[in-house]
């Protein structure tokens, strides 16, 4: 049996009666190949997994794998899944959101939870418009595209995912495109392992929305626009800031070690019990 078979018949719920609800060409099929990849990889039990996501087409991953799950609502999955880690720090939790869930509803979560360094995985898939609820603009949609809610193109300018996971303090950061899958899973895989918050961005396509909408051909030709502006990070160290108008760079962005949230919690957890405090 073909290594991607046995993976599928490993970790994907049977029960669940599959089709999916995931339109032909998305990219999120890819996006959830790789991280089962990575989680096999890992080492990590189903038991030892906890997915936990928000709303949205990507949102729809914990639903057809067969570990603890958590489908919870827009935008709070960062802090169902800080829940979860407070309460049993030995689960492995990784949040998978979209780009409008992370970074718009969620916005607010990401930013703290990167700063707090919790140890958690985020990986962000991100196409840049709201897929499930119609392709409204997103705060990663190019300025001036088109959009549900821009019809004659977006007039805000997007924000990059992994440069606000830097920026914000998280320890791992990593972004690879989906058209380069195999490193897609080693990003995850590596921020699966790291102590602390570890960001995943996917750059990913919506060929039935945003795609459509902007005219930029259907399943093959957006990935090959991937191919086309995707940078590894060696190379972009060696690029102008003119050459790298346009690209995206790809691999690990940041990889530092910072105290981690839940053992600097434990040490206060001690500090107040040793100081005759209520022991929680
Ligand atoms: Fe994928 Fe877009 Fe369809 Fe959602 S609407 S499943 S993101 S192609």
């Amino acid at each position: 049996m073909a290594e991607t078979t046995k993976l599928i018949y490993k970790y994907l719920r049977h029960d669940k009666k599959f089709p999916h609800v995931w339109c032909p060409g998305c990219g999120n099929g890819i996006v959830l190949g790789a991280l089962i990849r990575a989680i096999d990889r890992s080492g990590y039990t189903k038991d030892d997994i906890v997915l936990v996501s928000g709303i949205g087409c990507a949102g729809r991953m914990p639903v057809y794998v067969d570990f603890n799950t958590l489908h919870t609502t827009h935008g709070r999955a960062l802090t169902f899944a800080t829940g979860v880690k407070l309460a049993n720090p030995r689960l492995q939790v990784i949040v998978v959101m979209g780009d409008g869930d992370a970074t718009a509803i969620g916005g607010n979560h990401f930013i703290h939870a990167a700063r707090r360094n919790i140890n958690l995985t985020a990986l962000i898939v991100n196409n840049s418009t709201y897929g499930m609820t119609g392709g409204q603009y997103s705060p990663t949609t190019p300025y001036g595209a088109l959009a549900t809610t821009a019809v004659f193109g977006t007039i805000e300018h997007p924000l990059s995912i992994a440069e606000l996971a830097v920026a914000a303090g998280a320890a791992y950061v990593g972004r690879s495109t989906v058209f380069h899958a195999n490193l897609l899973d080693q990003l995850i895989e590596a921020g699966i392992r790291k102590r602390g918050f570890a960001v995943i961005e996917a750059i990913s396509h919506c060929p039935t929305l945003y795609g459509r909408k902007n005219k930029l051909g259907g399943p093959v030709e957006m990935l090959n626009w991937q191919k086309a502006v995707a940078v590894p990070v060696e190379k972009a160290k060696t690029m102008t800031a003119a050459e790298l108008v346009g690209k995206i760079t790809i691999g690990t962005l940041i990889d530092r070690d910072l105290p981690v949230y839940t053992k600097e919690l434990r040490r206060i957890r001690d500090a107040a019990r040793d100081a005759g405090g209520v022991q929680i």
